[in-house]
């Protein structure tokens, strides 16, 4: 595990391994790789005008995976959404790469790693569960649904941070587990935009949070979280309003 980069060739991935991809040089996309060359990732729903309107159960449609971007994919599964509106997505690994190369989020690092990361998205003192409850939480959600879209609480590091720890947190007022977010202050116009990319590339002129703050929020050391069984998320969220 090099500090420098978390880059891995194509060759390297395993089955549940939580993964990212750079898009412009500036934020992080991130998803669940399940095998044969399949990505199941969440992005903002929002997002896909353009789209053909084919929203319905077990129908793809026609845009690439997160930036509403027409592609033409000929891989039969690729982007498919099996609950609509829910922004869970299955796509080949070309699509949800976009030509960015394939990195791999690392769990289980220690304080010092973590710490010396400049830039949050990339890995956890958290621990991964076993790599079947992974794939079977990404895909339930995929089957299933998954909650609303985030900036700051929700957003595709958080989607790949629960299937591979199960964690969430009992606070209702916070949930945000992604690190991404965690480096920046939201400001009114983050939440009101409701775009990761617009914020993180902020990153330049936004005040970091202070490394003690980032490590306080990451996931291996929050107090605040609990295991919940996929099947039960959903009247587990419901429960904390
Ligand atoms: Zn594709």
């Amino acid at each position: 595990m090099s500090l420098l980069s978390q880059k891995i060739e194509r060759s390297e991935h395993k089955e549940g391994d939580h993964i990212y991809s750079w898009r412009k040089s500036a934020y992080t996309h991130h998803g669940i790789f399940i095998g044969e060359g399949k990505i199941i990732h969440f992005v903002n729903p929002k997002k896909k005008a353009g789209g053909t309107g084919l929203l319905a159960p077990f129908r793809g449609f026609s845009t690439s995976g997160g930036d509403g971007e027409k592609t033409h994919c000929s891989t039969s599964f690729c982007r498919l959404e099996k609950v609509a509106e829910s922004g869970v997505r299955l796509s080949c690994i070309d699509c949800f790469l976009k030509k960015g190369s394939l990195c791999r989020y690392e769990y289980q690092v220690s304080r010092v790693f973590l710490l010396a990361k400049a830039v949050g998205g990339t890995c956890t003192m958290a621990e991964s569960d076993p790599s079947e409850e992974v794939i079977h939480r990404a895909t339930y959600l995929h089957e299933n649904g998954y909650g609303k879209y985030d900036l700051m609480n929700n957003n595709c590091e958080d989607f790949a941070l629960y299937c591979k720890t199960g964690l969430w947190s009992t606070d209702k007022g916070y949930q945000g587990r992604s690190s991404q977010a965690n480096m920046v202050h939201p400001t009114s116009k983050d939440k009101k935009n409701n775009d990761l990319r617009e914020s993180v590339i902020r990153y330049a002129t936004a005040i970091p949070r202070s490394f003690s703050k980032r490590e306080d929020k990451d996931l291996g050391l929050r107090k605040d979280v609990v295991k919940v069984p996929v099947e039960e998320l959903s009247s587990f969220c419901a429960s904390l309003k």
